[in-house]
């Protein structure tokens, strides 16, 4: 029986016995990317997780996400099919409609394949898995909810975030996107309240699954971190799509309407009745009730651990990453963060995240993605000494269905040697266009280079080595 286990089962105050170099607290992106390093460099590590392994990623974030976007995905491309000239039997009443408890079956087969795999790595590295939730006692201690005590000279904190709703009359009557992950079918009409990633994500989603979508921003525009000429075509794409847009609509409270919910707008008007309100509005850190005031962790005005490049708190020895700091949300950031400190603290490799020109994608109908500056931030930071390109078309596929839905791709230069520093795609397949791209930003390129490149065709990425 490992230590742990031991200390687990039986529920004792045993510090002899809870000896680790390394107490992990929080099994999802980053505490589990952090512990197979560390335990990769001999450290010997206990994680503590009192949910399902993988966090917000695996259950209730980018994987299912990604599932649900590849349903909403397939439903878009059998419509034009069917525009094409193809014939697919379905019920004529609902065309291409998704059965989805059918579809769930398989989300949630991938991700129970996922866990497995978690637990047959975490056993094979020796990592002492304990299923419950932990709090600091001092810099080196632990305890666990069972009363138990762990010891290590070192502790990552990576308990992640959590969705909140804004605090409103009625907002029990909204849900969120952990809700929308136990849904099993479409709602007929969806208000989603919010325009950053999961909004613009659910809507898109929702919409090509057959909901009636209305989204109720309260700024002017989709995805303020995003380049705003991008998300004007991305706002008019979901037009096209048939998403309602509603901006400059702060929203004041929900009301109930029999079983239906209608939205208080700040101006008091109210809106039409929905089946369901879908806040996507924010999440918080989870830094409550771990202990850190004790140890006297700093946090910042939002909760977030502050820590520095290296991902240390203010207190010796007690690190964390992921989204319980500052640093982008993101899974790839997390477990970089985590890699790279473990490799330097157990491994001896200098190294550390570069916070700059990290590439992030919105997986909308069509996706979105961005690298480096937006033409707004290029002009902040060099002035006018910019030279901006466009290409604005049609990809074959919906130019040969007739479908209105246009991509946009913009490269933001600097300087006579136009060196790129902006990487802006919207459009389909811009998801995995980019991550090339995104190595040549890092590695300094400039306008020349991409024009010396010679275009794969006929493609979308061609288009970014052809600009004038
Ligand atoms: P988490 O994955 O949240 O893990 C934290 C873990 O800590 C949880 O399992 C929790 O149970 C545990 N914990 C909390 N408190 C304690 C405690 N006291 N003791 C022990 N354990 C504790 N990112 C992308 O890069 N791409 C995407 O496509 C994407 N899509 C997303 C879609 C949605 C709907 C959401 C919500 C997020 C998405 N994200 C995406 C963001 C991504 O999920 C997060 O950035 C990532 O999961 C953060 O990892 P983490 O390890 O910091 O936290
Ligand atoms: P975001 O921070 O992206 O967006 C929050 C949105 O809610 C903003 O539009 C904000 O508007 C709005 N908002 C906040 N409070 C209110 C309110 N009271 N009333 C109306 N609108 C409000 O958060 P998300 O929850 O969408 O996502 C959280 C994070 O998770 C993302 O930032 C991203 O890092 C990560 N994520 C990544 C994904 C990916 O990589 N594909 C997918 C999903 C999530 P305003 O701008 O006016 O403040």
């Amino acid at each position: 029986m490992s230590q742990a286990t031991e200390a687990r089962d039986s529920g004792q105050r045993d510090e002899r016995n809870t000896e680790f170099d390394l107490i992990v607290i929080g099994g999802g992106s980053g505490g589990l990317a952090g512990a197979f390093r560390a335990a990769e460099h001999g450290a010997r590590v206990a994680l503590l997780e009192p949910s399902l392994l993988g966090g917000t990623c695996v259950n209730v974030g980018c994987v299912p996400k990604k599932a649900m976007w590849l349903a909403a995905d397939i439903a878009g491309k059998l419509r034009m099919a069917q525009s094409l000239g193809f014939s697919i039997d379905a019920d004529p009443k609902r065309p291409c409609a998704l059965d989805w408890p059918t579809f769930i079956v398989h989300r949630q087969r991938y991700i129970a394949n996922i866990h497995e795999s978690y637990r047959r790595r975490l056993d094979a590295s020796g990592i002492a898995v304990l299923p419950m939730r932990a709090q600091l006692l001092d810099a080196t201690t632990v305890e666990c909810e069972n009363g138990a005590r762990l010891s290590a000279p070192r502790i990552l904190i990576a308990t992640g975030g959590r969705v909140v709703k804004p605090q409103i009359p009625g907002a029990e009557l909204g849900t969120t996107s952990d809700d929308f992950f136990q849904w099993c079918a479409a709602p007929g009409r969806v208000a989603i309240v919010g325009a950053g990633y999961i909004a613009v994500e659910l809507a898109g989603v929702l919409q090509a699954l057959g909901s009636q979508v209305e989204l109720f921003v309260r700024g002017q525009r989709l995805l303020e971190a995003f380049d705003a000429e991008l998300t004007a075509q991305l706002a008019e794409d979901y037009r096209q799509n048939g998403v309602r847009l509603h901006f400059g609509h702060a929203v004041a409270a929900l009301e109930a309407d029999g079983a239906r919910v209608r939205l208080r707008g700040a101006d008091g008007s109210l809106s039409e009745a929905f089946d369901q309100v879908l806040f996507a509005t924010g999440r918080r850190p989870n830094s409550e009730r771990i202990g850190l005031d004790r140890v006297g962790v700093t946090l910042d005005g939002r909760g977030h651990i502050v820590v520095d490049e290296l991902h240390a708190t203010n207190v010796a020895n007690i690190h964390a990453v992921g989204d319980v700091t500052p640093n982008a949300q993101l899974t790839p950031v997390a477990i970089a963060a985590a890699r790279r400190l473990m490799d330097r603290v157990y491994g001896g490799r200098e190294g550390r995240l570069d916070q700059n020109d990290i590439p992030t994608v919105v997986f909308a109908h069509p996706p979105i993605g961005r690298v480096g500056l937006t033409e707004d931030e290029a002009r902040a930071r060099h002035g006018d000494n910019l030279h901006i390109y466009r290409a604005g078309f049609r990809p074959m596929l919906y130019a040969l269905a007739e479908s209105p839905q246009r991509s946009l791709f913009k490269l933001v230069c600097v300087g006579q040697e136009r060196r790129v520093v902006g990487i802006h795609l919207l459009g389909e397949a811009a998801d995995e266009m980019l991550q090339g791209f995104a190595v040549a930003l890092k590695r300094g390129i400039t306008l020349d280079d991409l024009r010396d490149t010679v275009a794969i065709h006929p493609t979308s990425a061609e288009e970014v080595v052809l600009m004038r």
